[in-house]
């Protein structure tokens, strides 16, 4: 059932489907809805350091367990109306029933919000955990793409995992539930972090073997303190690759080096994955300004003269 939206809304910001297909390649940078005074403190002044260079989009995550719902709403609408930015709210299905994400759906038309990434999201705590759906709400990703499709004029992005879903029993599996996914009416989809560019060349594979053309944004975070290693294992359920992790363990003890290692290997990553013709690189920023505004000047001479005003 659609929201009553009109279709195509006056002076609609652009479809971020619509700029990677006809702009490529898109450079957008990820937020977290902060949780403290200080947090939102940080969160504005990265926002403001990092409007300068113009990214095609910004997006705001929602936080595990839909906790974040109005924080990230309320952040999204903000930085639709107090900056030059265009911004994508990203929205999960844990905990909320249908009534409840067609409310915020409808929040986010409100305020102007066109681009939404739909994720199922984990359970709180612990992302392994058993994932038990609203008994009014929905179960799959696929699920949400249809929803807010539904409901009015959306540009809808999806998540892509290069070394699987931590859930999924098996690459294959795991490549047909996500083109099932994307036929269910995904525009883009961004990956999990990862950290050889070759992983994220597999996918891209697989996924145009299996006849899927949807373009899928390479999703990049450099390592720019030993704990970002451990995390990236906990989130794609794979190891950090073995040779990287070594060249990291020789200056573990000397933070300034870990970060210039981490800064030098994900831009040396992202030179190969524009030279392969990745549709976009989507940074995950945590709220800080620094490492993004580094790597984007190591890459600015390989950027397309709009995105690199
Ligand atoms: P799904 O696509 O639903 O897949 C989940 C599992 O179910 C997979 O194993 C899949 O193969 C399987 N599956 C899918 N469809 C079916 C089906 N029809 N039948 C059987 N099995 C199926 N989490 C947050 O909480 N907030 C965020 O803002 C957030 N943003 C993210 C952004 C990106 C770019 C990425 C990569 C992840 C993000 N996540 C976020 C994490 C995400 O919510 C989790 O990784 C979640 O476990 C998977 O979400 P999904 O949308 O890929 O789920």
């Amino acid at each position: 059932m659609a929201l009553g939206l009109p279709s195509v809304l006056p002076n609609s910001p652009p479809a971020i489907g619509e700029l990677i297909r006809a702009r490529r390649p898109t450079f957008s940078f990820e937020f977290f809805p902060p949780k403290t005074p200080e947090g939102e403190r940080l969160l504005w002044q990265a926002i403001r350091e990092l409007e300068p260079l113009q990214p095609s989009f910004v997006s705001i995550t929602y936080g595990a367990g839909g906790t974040t719902r109005d924080t990230t709403v309320a952040v999204t609408e903000r930085v639709a109306t107090e900056t030059t930015l265009l911004p994508m709210a990203h929205l999960t299905a844990v905990d909320h029933s249908v009534v409840e994400l067609r409310n915020v759906i409808g929040r986010l038309a409100g305020a102007g919000v066109r681009n939404v990434l739909a994720v199922r999201g984990d359970p709180p705590g612990n992302p392994m955990g058993e994932w038990v759906a609203h008994p009014e709400g929905v179960r799959y990703a696929e699920d949400l793409v249809r929803l807010v499709r539904d409901s009015g004029d959306f540009s809808v992005g999806v998540a892509a995992f290069p070394y699987k879903h931590p859930r999924s029993p098996d690459i294959e599996t795991d490549t047909a539930q996500f083109v099932r996914k994307c036929r269910a009416g995904a525009d883009f989809a961004i990956t999990q972090m990862f950290f050889d560019a070759d992983d994220y060349l597999r996918l891209r594979d697989r996924v145009a073997a299996a006849g899927c053309d949807t373009p899928i944004l390479a999703g990049v975070m450099p390592v720019t303190r030993m704990a970002t290693i451990e995390r990236s294992e906990q989130l794609s359920g794979a190891p950090f690759p073995r040779r990287l992790a070594e060249r990291f363990a020789r200056v573990a003890d000397d933070p300034a080096a870990v970060r210039r290692l981490g800064i030098e290997q994900a831009g040396q990553m992202c030179r190969r994955l524009l030279d392969e013709g990745v549709p976009g690189i989507h940074f995950i920023t945590l709220n800080r300004s620094t490492a993004t505004r580094e790597l984007w000047q190591q890459l600015r001479s390989d950027l397309p003269e709009q995105s690199a005003a």
